[in-house]
């Protein structure tokens, strides 16, 4: 059958690429389809239910200054919250929260219900309707023909997925959900760069079968932190505590025990695992003199018993999985609810990919998510938001948007996948920034919500709130610059009073911040200030760092040149003189979009950079 609408933007994926994506291109006023095997699995968070940490809470916050959903959602799911890296400076700060998986699919569901220009329908899709070179629709397993101008691919797990438990085998997407089997024939038949990757989850523990009282209690933080620039701690439920325990030498002995059953060290498992996620299997291996590993006890929703103990991800059989469990403190009598599990499932090299996530082979067809070779639920949602924008704004004919590495984690990740490719899961760190001290993620809102409103993907609340907190940051920090403290005035001795700073000449209240132990909490209160928390923080880290920050902005300015040279993906590298046989195949298999990506492929040298420069120009 032929659906009798057809689309702008066709979806294929519920998880976290799928959602952010559909409700992009929904908010950006296109007709948009997501089409997914279940509806009751919308927003489902396949292993740890815990959304942010560090890198990763930049990129929510990247997603949610642009007006989608993963914040907010978390927001309405949190159950505990912390800030990690709190006493390091603000670039690491990072924001983490356990959720309540119900809640949280319940929040996202909500959201993808009520989104205008938004239809969802639940069915496989088996196949892609590819004319000449571009994508046209897609077919589901019923055979519904659904057309569209563009399609946004966000199959996560599920592409040829094979469940590994110890030595057995089963095809699976991940646990209780079925593969995509047809639709991995398809791209293979459509001769796209596919790979095998595996990831892994933890057995899950009754919660009436363990001894809290041995075991060391994590609560949240105080204050309540959120995750949204538009949260509120009131949307938060109830908050509960996480727990610690730890493995210890008899554990490491049980889990050698079961390695020649182990799918990973037998060769069963061909994919490559997350190496900074990884089983407990290869923790003990690669750590062979480390006696005990932390093993946080993480409740996986307010109305369910079920522990999720982070840190032992395994594909052990399942003997040696209740074993291993038994043999920590706290743990003795536990009953596992679900055994832990690896999957194996098909990946495609994102090196094919523009920087709008737009396969280079096939027109209008993007890829986000899992599929790109990435791991999380935060590098999904950020990628599927752009594959979403940017199909989206095809449908209608006009220009992509692409951040640059200066403006959003969102475009150091792309960058990097697109321009080095990946080999095993990809997940985000803050190191993999260059200009961290600009992407943070408490300014994500001023980095990207401007764009964001531009684009129509900003609501006009979002919008209103953006721009009231920035007059205010302008206002007050007017203010503070027209206060004067010498050593003699009423300011002035308040401060040494308060402070025990040394205070020889005049200063006013906005310099005197750039002194490393004044905050701006004591600032405010000797100068009267009424303002937002959210405010005064960007005061003080505009102040403090803005000479490390200056720095990085010249260096942005320096580079923006190369940034904004483009490369046409048909440009001829062969007619390169002086270009060496290796340089110039590497360029040809990644063909990159601007001259500054080129340099930041391994091995294309400065040298080699200019001589493109020339050609350019030539050509120019
Ligand atoms: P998913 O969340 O997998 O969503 C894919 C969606 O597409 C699903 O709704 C599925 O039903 C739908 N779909 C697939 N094919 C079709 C089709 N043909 N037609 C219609 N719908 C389709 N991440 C970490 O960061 N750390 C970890 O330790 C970790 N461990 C994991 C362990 C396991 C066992 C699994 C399964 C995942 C793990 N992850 C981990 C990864 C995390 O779940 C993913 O990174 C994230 O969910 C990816 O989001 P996504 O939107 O790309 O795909």
């Amino acid at each position: 059958m032929h659906y009798p609408k057809s689309y702008d933007v066709i979806v294929i994926g519920g998880g976290h690429a799928g959602t952010e994506a559909a409700l992009a291109a929904a908010r950006m006023g296109r007709q948009t389809l997501l089409l997914t095997h279940n509806i009751e699995t919308l927003g489902q968070m396949s292993c740890n239910p815990a959304i942010g940490g560090i890198g990763k809470s930049h990129l929510v916050r990247e997603i949610d200054a642009m007006g989608g959903a993963m914040a907010l959602a978390t927001d309405h799911a949190g159950i505990q919250f912390r800030v990690l890296n709190s006493r390091k400076g603000a670039a690491v700060r990072a924001t983490r929260a356990q959720a309540d998986r119900i809640l949280y699919k319940a929040a996202i569901r909500s959201m993808l219900e009520n989104q205008p220009n938004l239809d969802i329908f639940q069915q496989a899709a088996d196949d892609l309707i590819v004319e000449g070179d571009t994508v046209k629709g897609v077919v589901t397993q019923s055979g519904i023909r659904f057309d569209a101008r563009t399609v946004v691919l966000t199959s996560g797990t599920f592409l040829g997925g094979i469940i590994h438990i110890g030595m057995q085998q089963s095809r699976g997407g991940r646990a209780g959900d079925p593969p995509s089997i047809a639709l991995a024939d398809r791209l293979r038949e459509l001769k796209l760069p596919v790979g095998r990757l595996k990831t892994g989850t933890p057995p899950r523990i009754d919660a009436k079968s363990v001894d809290f009282s041995v075991m060391i209690p994590q609560p949240g933080d105080t204050p309540l932190p959120v995750m949204s620039f538009m949260g509120d701690v009131s949307m938060h439920p109830r908050q509960v505590n996480c727990w610690m325990t730890h493995t210890n030498l008899e554990t490491h002995d049980i889990i050698r025990s079961g390695l020649d059953r182990s799918p990973m060290y037998t060769g069963v498992i061909e994919g490559v695992g997350p190496r900074y996620c990884p089983s407990i299997e290869d923790k003990i291996h690669r750590f062979a003199d480390k006696d005990s590993h932390q093993i946080f006890i993480e409740p996986e929703g307010l109305n369910t018993h079920e522990l999720y103990p982070n840190g032992i991800s395994t594909s052990l059989p399942f003997d040696i999985q209740l074993r291993l469990v038994r043999s920590m403190k706290g743990l003795e009598n536990a009953h596992i609810t679900r055994p832990g599990y690896a999957i194996e499932y098909d990946y495609f090299n994102p090196q094919n990919l523009k920087p709008t996530l737009e396969t280079k082979s096939i027109n209008n067809l993007y890829f986000a998510g899992q599929i790109n070779g990435t791991t999380g639920y935060e590098e999904a949602g950020a990628q599927g938001l752009l594959a979403g924008l940017n199909a989206a704004r095809r449908a209608v004919d006009e220009e992509s948007w692409t951040p640059s590495r200066d403006q959003a984690y969102l475009g150091v990740m792309v960058d990097d996948l697109i321009t080095h490719g990946t080999k095993e899961p990809y997940r985000m760190f803050t190191s993999r920034a260059e200009y961290r001290l600009m992407l943070r993620e408490d300014n994500a809102d001023q980095r990207l919500t401007e764009a964001g409103r531009k684009l129509g993907l900003v609501s006009d609340e979002r919008w209103a709130a953006y721009c009231e907190k920035v007059e205010s940051i302008e206002r007050e920090s007017a203010r503070l610059k027209g206060l004067w403290a010498t050593p003699n005035n009423k300011l002035g001795m308040a401060f040494i009073a308060q402070t025990g700073e040394v205070l020889n000449r005049e200063n006013n209240a906005y310099d005197l911040l750039k002194r490393p132990d004044v905050t701006f909490a004591q600032i405010a209160e000797l100068t009267g200030s009424n303002v937002a928390p959210m405010v005064g923080e960007q005061i003080e880290i505009a102040v403090k760092y803005s000479g490390y920050i200056d720095r990085q902005q010249d260096d942005v300015a320096h580079l923006k040149r190369y940034e904004e040279t483009a490369l046409p993906v048909d440009f001829d590298y062969d007619a390169v003189s002086g270009l060496s046989r290796e340089i110039t195949m590497k360029l040809k298999a990644v063909r990159p979009a601007t001259l500054a990506q080129a340099g930041r492929i391994q091995g294309v040298t400065p040298a080699a950079v200019q001589l493109l420069l020339i050609m350019i120009k030539r050509q120019g």
